[in-house]
Parts: C-alpha cells; sequence; structure tokens
C-alpha cells in the first residue's frame, strides 16, 4: 500500500488555509491544520507530520521562530508560503532551515508541485542519508573514495572543491544560502566571505560542467546561493 503522506498547514488566513486544504485532500493528501505559531509546534511532536506549509506572519509569534523551533527535533521540508517577497526574508528563513519558499499571491499548481518534489525527496531518503555513490549524466562521485569522475575519468579536487560539491549533491534540489555554505564548509571562525566562494564555485564548475555559461549541475539562485540540479 501506498505511504500516506501528512501535512501540517500552518496559516491564519481561513480562507487560504481551507483553499490549500481543500487541494490538498483532492490530491490525496492527509492534513492537518492550525492558525498559530504554539499549536503548530505541539502538532509537530504529536503528529510527526511529513511535510510542513509555512505562513511567517501569524498572530502569535513570527515564522522564522516556528521554523528554528521545527529544526531543534526534526528536519521534515518546511516550504514556506508568505506575503513577504524581500530577498533578506527568504534568506532568513531558508538560513534558519526552510526548504523551499513560495511567494503569496502563489498558484495552487505551483505550491502543489513544491509539496511533490518535497515527497519525492522523503520517498528517497527516508532515513539519514547515507549515500555511497552519486550518479548523473556524465557526472559520478564516490564517497567512499571521496572520487569525481567525469565521463568515467577520473579528475582532481581540492578538498574545499570536493566538500563544496559534495555538500550541494547532498541537498540537491534545496537552495543553500552563501552563509548556510560559509559556514557548512568554512566553519564559523574563518573569514571566508561570499567572494570567496564564487572563486571556488567557478573553478568547481570548471571542473565539472561541459557548459560553464549553462550549467547543468550547478544552479544560480540570484542574490541567494546554490543548487545542485534535481532534473
Ligand atoms: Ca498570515
Amino acid at each position: 500500500m501506498e505511504k500516506e503522506w501528512t501535512i501540517l498547514i500552518i496559516e491564519d488566513d481561513k480562507y487560504i488555509s481551507n483553499f490549500i486544504c481543500m487541494s490538498l485532500k483532492q490530491e490525496g493528501y492527509r492534513y492537518i491544520k492550525t492558525s498559530t505559531g504554539r499549536e503548530a509546534i505541539g502538532l509537530c511532536y504529536a503528529n510527526n507530520p511529513d511535510v510542513i506549509i509555512l505562513d511567517l506572519g501569524l498572530p502569535d509569534m513570527d515564522g522564522i521562530q516556528v521554523i528554528e523551533h521545527i529544526r531543534s527535533h526534526s528536519d521534515k521540508p518546511i516550504i514556506v508560503v508568505s506575503a513577504r517577497q524581500e530577498e533578506s526574508e527568504k534568506i532568513r528563513a531558508l538560513d534558519m532551515g526552510a526548504d523551499d519558499y513560495v511567494v503569496k499571491p502563489f498558484y495552487m499548481g505551483e505550491l502543489l508541485a513544491r509539496i511533490r518534489v518535497a515527497v519525492r525527496k522523503l520517498e528517497k531518503n527516508p532515513g539519514v542519508e547515507m549515500m555511497e555513490s552519486f550518479e548523473k549524466d556524465y557526472l559520478r562521485i564516490d564517497f567512499s573514495k571521496r572520487s569525481v569522475y567525469i565521463d568515467d575519468r577520473e579528475i582532481h579536487m581540492t578538498p574545499i572543491e570536493y566538500k563544496l560539491l559534495a555538500l550541494l549533491v547532498m541537498n540537491r534540489g534545496k537552495v543553500l544560502t552563501h552563509n548556510q555554505i560559509l559556514k557548512k564548509i568554512w566553519g564559523y571562525e574563518e573569514g571566508a566571505d561570499a567572494n570567496n566562494l564564487r572563486v571556488f564555485m567557478a573553478t568547481l564548475r570548471r571542473k565539472i560542467e561541459k557548459d560553464t555559461t549553462n550549467p547543468r549541475f550547478i544552479i544560480t539562485e540570484v542574490g541567494v546561493g546554490y543548487r545542485f540540479s534535481e532534473e
């Protein structure tokens, strides 16, 4: 039997909330809904939903705080649906651990597509990800040997380039912000900046992309960060 996915909707606008619930039901998802951040955090513990849809402007707390609470115990996908369209808000939500960001007003078809992406990822990685190898088109990574191959020919990677590539692949489909990448690769202490990152990304791309002006693997999300393509 197919698994029934449970989706938690955190939204205080009744009209939007009902609209999302109706659409989810039609698509065969189970759903739970709430209009407050506090109840949402409780429902996350009690029901362990598979995907979380979160509005940022809630009556009792900021949605960013809700992300922080949920991320302290769960890595389930969080899709932010918010009227806040500033880049800085998007970055803040992604930095806190949101997986995706949809700006209101939105098309239901788009939200449903993003939910399908989240669910596909869950299907592929039901638990903690422990990949031994990864393959896509002409790129192959052997994680046990820390080796990267293009058209079956091993290419030389510096440790940082390898870490960058592995990080992006492990999070493929998800936008990683400049800050997230800097923290993961260089740690908090060192003074790596976004310019540094751009330089490393350029050399990494030259090694793995056949057409660096039209990258197949590492996609730039302008002003936000990078994403490894899932297509
Ligand atoms: Ca709201």
